[in-house]
């Protein structure tokens, strides 16, 4: 197992959820909501249980999920596919290493955007290939963006072209949305390079100050190149059943699925049928849980921001704020959140470990944790309070 910032051992989501239980913290780390999936949901898949689907599920997933997710993108974000177009993964993390194991020649180069969540140096280390990677920065602004410089640099590289470039939009934890424009450089910069774009669009649904999300299959123009990863955890708070999927044109679909089926075959087949009937009806569920978020958001960051010194983002989209405290101390991120854990009762995660060992982006980071908001109204009240008691 390889962390992001190379070392080798457990995950720093499982490092930190420890932290907080060995030190009674409030744990506003790992992305996992505390707050339950909607009836209806648990309904349908209860449902589906009953109704007998509970053997294998076909290896590309329920014709009904891959039906329903294809009508989904249609509707959502004008990305128009049909079910031949779309695979059940075990969630994104199964849909991008077997999409890497798939396209990734050996020692070829995968570009990602930095700090990037933990799986990809491990999938890509899996696939026998290398990692550069492009930081995205705080602005003056007080928002993100990539180092554009550096991309045009990274996709150009004599003898290291990236074979695919893979980008988390809406982008965990900054909340960075790539815009429409940002998106037709990428695909440019990918058809010069004869590179794949692969997405990882988790946090889709869960935007936050209306701009809205652009799938990256749209904005590209040879949108052949597009492999797009996505899945249900986050939308609708059911991160312990792993429905996610990919969806690429029908040959590269294929290929994936053929590599996906030698990692798990297939898994969570009721649930995949109570989701494909959810999604599938009129659920309201997405738009509560975006305006939950932003409500416990707007509990947390400003809490956060009463600490003097501390710069918290407002984010865009997704689960996450990033607090910077280097006016406020010497300490490293990892450090300060063990000294918060120990003394104040919080615990997040150090954004230096989402980066690799002497990165610019390590070094920007270096005094930043991430705080999760998605955990319930009662662990955001008490994380807030706590950052009150510290200021
Ligand atoms: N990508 C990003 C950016 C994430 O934050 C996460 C964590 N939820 C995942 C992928 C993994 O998604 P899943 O649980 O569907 O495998
Ligand atoms: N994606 C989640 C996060 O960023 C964690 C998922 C995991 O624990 N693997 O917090």
């Amino acid at each position: 197992l390889i962390n992001a910032d190379g070392t080798i051992g457990e995950t720093i989501y499982g490092q930190m959820t420890a932290l907080a239980a060995n030190t009674g913290a409030v744990n506003l780390g790992q992305g996992a909501p505390g707050t339950d999936a909607p009836a209806e949901l648990i309904n349908a898949a209860a449902d589906a249980m009953r109704d007998g689907f509970n053997q294998y599920a076909p290896g590309q997933g329920f014709p009904a999920l891959l039906e329903a997710v294809a009508q989904q993108r249609s509707q959502d974000f004008g990305h128009e596919v049909s079910p031949q177009h779309v695979l059940y993964t075990c969630g994104a993390t199964e849909g991008l290493t077997a999409a890497i194991l798939a396209l990734l020649p050996q020692g070829g180069t995968v570009l990602a955007f930095e700090p990037f969540y933990d799986s990809y140096p491990a999938a890509i280390a899996a696939a026998g290939g290398s990692l550069v990677t492009v930081p995205i920065l705080p602005t003056v602004e007080g928002g993100f963006a990539p180092d554009w410089a550096s991309f045009d640099e990274a996709v150009t590289a004599p003898g290291r072209l990236p074979s695919i470039i893979l980008i988390n939009t809406p982008h965990n934890p900054t909340g960075f949305m790539f815009s429409a424009q940002d998106l037709a450089r990428i695909g440019d910069a990918a058809v010069a390079a004869d590179a794949w774009v692969l997405t990882d669009e988790v946090y889709e649904q869960l935007v936050l100050d209306g701009t809205p999300h652009v799938a990256p299959a749209v904005a590209i123009e040879d949108s052949a190149r597009v492999v797009t990863v996505s899945s249900a955890g986050k939308s609708w708070n059911t991160t312990g059943w792993k429905i996610g999927w990919v969806i690429a044109e029908p040959e590269v679909r294929e290929a994936i699925q053929s590599v996906k089926q030698f990692l798990t075959f297939t898994a969570s087949g009721p649930l995949q049928v109570g989701l494909a009937r959810t999604l599938s009806g009129a659920s309201t569920f997405v738009a509560e849980n975006r305006s939950s978020l932003q409500q416990r958001a707007d509990v947390l960051v400003p809490a956060c921001r009463a600490v003097p010194g501390a710069i918290a983002s407002t984010p865009a989209a997704g689960y996450f704020t990033v607090v910077d405290f280097s006016a406020l101390t010497d300490l490293d991120a990892f450090e300060l959140n063990d000294l918060l854990a120990r003394r104040y009762s919080i615990v997040g995660i150090p954004v230096p470990a989402l980066c690799r060992a002497g990165s610019p982006a390590h070094a920007a980071y270096r005094s930043s944790i991430r705080y999760s908001f998605c955990k319930s109204a009662a662990d955001v009240a008490r994380g807030a309070q706590l950052f009150d008691d510290l200021a």
